[in-house]
């Protein structure tokens, strides 16, 4: 993965930089050493390290504040950073840039039951928001399986998905205001308590912007009232042509359920062995269909999932009995990742999104790929939005087998965009897609992305290297940056 030539004028100023810094953000707070700096080196996307140039961990927004406007002035390059789970290397540090951790955000500032919503600062795990509305009946929708570790900023900005988001949407639809920082030191807010916003969705914009617009220093989200009732059914296939239509099935039936996934045989195995949920291990693909709601329509679509299934030729149908066995249907799918972990030395985390439709031909061209590039791919997706999650395992200690994985992957993903589909569906760009963007979009497109990019960032400070496979100079955009009365012509890396 080719990065950006590093800037040697900053890394030779590095000293003097941590002076400056220490000035900002007093006590301890800024990590240099290089020990220390090695838990900061990668992200989810463990296949790429870069020790950063210093990490700096402010605790306040008038410290964001001071470092941006420093940076600036100094253009010095920040890489914003919450819980480091990201697996497409949106934390990916570079060498000439300070990784701003925002792990010290984390506090739960209120919680607004009238308003049904919850104010926390960016650090606070996505967990923890339910956790502390979960007594009185409430809850967080959105539910990535890192939701124990990954922060509710890293959320927004990589507009994380889950298992419940085909019901009740993805990060997007669950945010309602942010308090941003950009690099100029200004502070903006967008959104607030309240549903609509006029003017532009600015909103919008910043979710899903992976780091690249400002930094968010706070979060309102929407909170749910949880379902009266909720029912799993496992479902078990012969083949994953009747799983995937199955899925087609019941969404065509006028059902919405909770959570609908599915997994493949190798997948399903490997959580069998580690989390013993009771899948079917001779199926070739399993269906989890969760419903939720005033228990009596649970019922009835539980009976209607049921016969959708066997139409379709369901080989194994279980519905669970209570809300133990309910949990242990997901256990399994939960652990998703780390089951496969236990099978191959490394895996690669790939996300693409497809129209549901096209679920049988994705799945049957992959296996070809698989044979191809003699690599064993392990699929879990959420089938209701289509979004696929590919687990290539590999072994990095053989020589190439990291670039037959990479290049396994890109086919994938070139494969999501030929079928109507797209590159992601909720882990984001990065790094790691970064140099496929152009098959999903034209040079027009990603210009015009790329002044919204300039209207926020002009002198391109902001996580550099990621999402766009060429950056253009704002002044070709047609934005020529003034700086101190200077027509001024940022230095942007181009790689
Ligand atoms: C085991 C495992 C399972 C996962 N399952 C899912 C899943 O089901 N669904 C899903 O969507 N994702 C999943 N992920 C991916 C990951 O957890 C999400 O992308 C998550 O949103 C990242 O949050 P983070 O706090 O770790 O962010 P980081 O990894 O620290 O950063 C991610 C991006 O956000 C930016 N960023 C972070 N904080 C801020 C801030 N305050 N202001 C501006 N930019 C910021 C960073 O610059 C970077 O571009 C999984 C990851 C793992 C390891």
């Amino acid at each position: 993965m080719e990065m950006p030539k590093p800037d040697a004028g900053v890394i030779s100023r590095r000293a003097a930089i941590i002076t400056d810094l220490a000035r900002l953000v007093p006590g301890d707070n800024i990590i240099t050493d290089e020990d220390e700096l090695r838990a900061y080196e990668c992200d989810g996307l463990s296949a790429y390290r870069q020790l950063p140039l210093i990490v700096v961990l402010p605790e306040t927004t008038a410290q964001v504040v001071a470092i941006l406007k420093y940076c600036q002035d100094e253009g010095v390059k920040i890489v914003p950073r919450g819980s480091g789970t990201s697996l497409s290397g949106g934390a990916l540090p570079l060498a000439d840039a300070i990784t701003l951790g925002m792990g010290k955000f984390n506090r739960v500032l209120e919680i607004d039951y009238e308003n049904r919503c919850v104010v926390v600062q960016p650090g606070v795990t996505n967990k923890a928001i339910t956790d502390t509305v979960e007594h009185n009946g409430f809850y967080y929708a959105p539910d990535p399986s890192s939701r124990i570790a990954c922060s509710i900023g890293g959320n927004i900005a990589e507009n994380a998905g889950g298992m419940h988001c085909l019901k009740y949407g993805l990060t997007t639809n669950n945010v309602l205001g942010v308090e941003m920082v950009l690099t100029s030191g200004e502070v903006i807010r967008l959104g607030g308590k309240h549903m609509e916003s006029e003017g532009y969705d600015l909103l919008g914009l910043i979710t899903g912007s992976e780091g690249l617009l400002g930094v968010i220093t706070e979060i309102t989200v929407r909170i749910l009232q949880k379902p009266a009732s909720a029912r799993a059914v496992l479902l078990g296939f012969a083949s994953s042509e009747a799983g995937g239509a199955t899925v087609g099935a019941i969404i065509a039936d006028g059902i919405i359920p909770g959570g609908m996934e599915m997994m493949d045989k190798l997948a399903v195995n490997a959580m069998e062995d580690f989390v013993h949920s009771g899948y079917p291990r001779d199926a070739e693909a399993v269906l989890i269909v969760e419903l939720d709601g005033p228990e009596v329509e649970v019922d009835y679509l539980v009976g209607r999932v049921e016969a959708i299934a066997r139409d379709n030729g369901a080989i194994s149908v279980r519905i669970s009995k209570d809300e133990a066995e309910r949990k242990m249907f997901w256990a399994g799918r939960m652990s998703a990742f780390p089951s496969v972990g236990r099978i191959s030395p490394d895996y690669f985390c790939m996300d693409g999104t497809i129209p549901r439709g096209q679920l049988p031909t994705v799945l049957s061209r992959m296996a070809e790929l698989s044979k191809h590039y003699g690599l064993r791919v392990a699929n879990v997706f959420h089938a209701g939005d289509g979004n696929l999650h590919p687990l290539i395992l590999y072994d990095a200690n053989n020589p190439g087998e990291l670039e037959k994985t990479e290049e396994f992957g890109a086919d994938i993903l070139r494969l999501c965009v030929e079928v109507g589909g797209v590159l992601t569906g909720e882990h984001g760009v990065g790094v790691e897609k970064r140099d496929l963007m152009c098959t999903m979009f034209s040079e027009d497109d990603l210009k015009q992305q790329q002044r919204v990019k300039c209207a926020f960032d002009p002198d391109a400070l902001l996580n550099p290297g990621k999402v766009y496979p060429t950056l253009h100079r704002c002044a070709e955009l047609g934005r020529v940056h003034v700086h101190d009365g200077q027509l001024r012509f940022p230095d942007i890396p181009r790689f």
